[in-house]
């Protein structure tokens, strides 16, 4: 294709891992530890709300508002006052996207300029740096680093960011700092005081925090899921970002939001009716629906907020003491529903089945998925190019899945490794 029947912004943006290896697991039948998505259904609360919404009128099936379906905003408005300790407006300081994912699109597009620096914290959600270059900024990274413990279970609270390292990547063209809290893929669940210490970096050289808590709702072993924008100085700084994908097990329903001051949410709004103009109204009614009922039955038993970790956590402990048993060393996650594991100890050779300067993890994860039928995904893809070899001995495996999902899972990985 000659040069000018594309944009440059492109270049490089095709490859991604979840279309490969979504594709792969699909190709081989294999049992899916891969991609990040329950294998059960959402709560019957929301299904119900959401059957309830299509028969609901004409206007159920009509667009609704660009920015948010009024009971949507309404209702997160409300919630989420409560958590951030801040009055949220329902129509100025809340955008409803497709997903999380658009809201980050939104955000960068929206915050990043030509040339400016957006940091990202190692190991992070794939689609963070690609966004950042359409948008015509540069990634810089900082990784979080492993404090191996000799013979101890190795937790994802082990991974700390250096404050100084940190530090040290700020410079004149910075924008933001970009986290992700429960992270994907470590399940790192970031500490008041390590929040405390990207708050005073954000304060002290005037940066936006954008700060992506899709898994907010699922932290284990008394892990507390705290917001950035709840500490001092941060409300007017921050993009919070999450998804009722995550929230109601319902990925598929591509229902996210970003919240932050209405100054930065009004950039959003422009880059959103540019693009996507308007979300599916019946989900975001069922959405809205599963709010109010959290709303009411918040810190019970009764909540999913409470229901879906306890689920969780057992099948978090359930996937552990697999892999431990099979020599597969599990980075015990405090949050979100994936586990990393160390693959080092795994004796195959794949030598004839790799190609030039693909990162060991993509070979040892394609092997798995075609010659054992069980579809993971590889660590190295959550690193910057320079880093990614750094990261290779790590697979990462999804665990918001049925029991028998998991078995046969545990099934596979025990016959290869007798
Ligand atoms: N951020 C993170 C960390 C994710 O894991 C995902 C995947 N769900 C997203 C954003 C995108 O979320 P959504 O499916 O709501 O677009
Ligand atoms: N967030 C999910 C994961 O990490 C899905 C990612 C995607 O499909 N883009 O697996």
């Amino acid at each position: 294709m000659s040069g000018r029947l594309h944009a440059c912004r492109t270049d490089g943006v095709d490859k991604n891992v979840w279309v490969e290896f979504t594709q792969l697991a699909a190709e081989h039948k294999a049992v899916n530890l891969g991609q990040g998505f329950p294998d059960f259904s959402p709560p019957q609360f929301v299904t119900e709300a959401f059957c309830k919404a299509l028969s609901g009128g004409p206007l159920m099936h009509q667009y609704t508002r660009p920015f948010g379906h009024p009971s949507l905003v309404n209702t997160l408005s409300k919630f989420f006052s409560r958590i951030v300790g801040h009055e949220i407006d329902a129509f100025e300081d809340i955008l409803v996207t497709v997903g999380a994912y658009q809201a980050l699109f939104c955000a960068f597009q929206a915050l990043v300029d030509d040339g400016d620096e957006v940091i990202i914290v190692e190991p992070f959600f794939d689609c963070y740096q690609p966004m950042v270059q359409m948008a015509g900024g540069k990634a810089v990274y900082v990784p979080l680093r492993p404090k191996v413990q000799a013979g101890a279970v190795l937790s994802s609270g082990d991974w700390v960011l250096s404050a100084e390292e940190l530090a040290s990547k700020i410079t004149p063209r910075t924008k933001a700092i970009v986290m992700n809290t429960p992270n994907n893929p470590l399940g790192k669940v970031y500490k008041t005081e390590e929040l405390q210490m990207i708050a005073d970096l954000c304060i002290k050289h005037d940066l936006l925090c954008i700060s992506d808590e899709v898994y907010e709702w699922l932290t284990y072993d008394g892990a507390k899921h705290v917001k950035i924008a709840s500490l001092p100085g941060m409300w007017e700084r921050t993009v919070t970002i999450s998804s009722a994908g995550k929230t109601f097990s319902a990925t598929g329903w591509k229902v996210g939001w970003a919240i932050s001051s209405g100054k930065i949410i009004k950039r959003l709004k422009a880059t959103h009716q540019m693009s996507v103009f308007d979300c599916a109204t019946a989900a975001q009614e069922a959405v809205a629906q599963g709010f109010e009922r959290e709303y009411e039955l918040f810190g019970t038993p009764e909540s999913y907020f409470q229901q879906l970790p306890a689920l969780l956590h057992h099948k978090r402990n359930k996937l552990a003491s697999c892999l431990q048993s099979v020599g597969l060393q599990p980075i015990m996650p405090e949050g979100g529903y994936f586990m990393i594991a160390d693959i080092s100890s795994v004796k195959v050779d794949l030598k004839d089945q790799s190609t030039e300067d693909e990162p060991y993890d993509f070979t040892f994860v394609k092997w798995l998925t075609k010659e054992k039928g069980l579809a993971t995904i590889p660590v190295s893809a959550f690193y910057s190019p320079e880093h990614r070899k750094e990261f290779d001995k790590y697979i990462r495996f999804c665990f918001v899945k049925e029991d028998s999902t998991l078995d046969a899972a545990e099934d596979i990985l025990r016959k290869f490794s007798q």
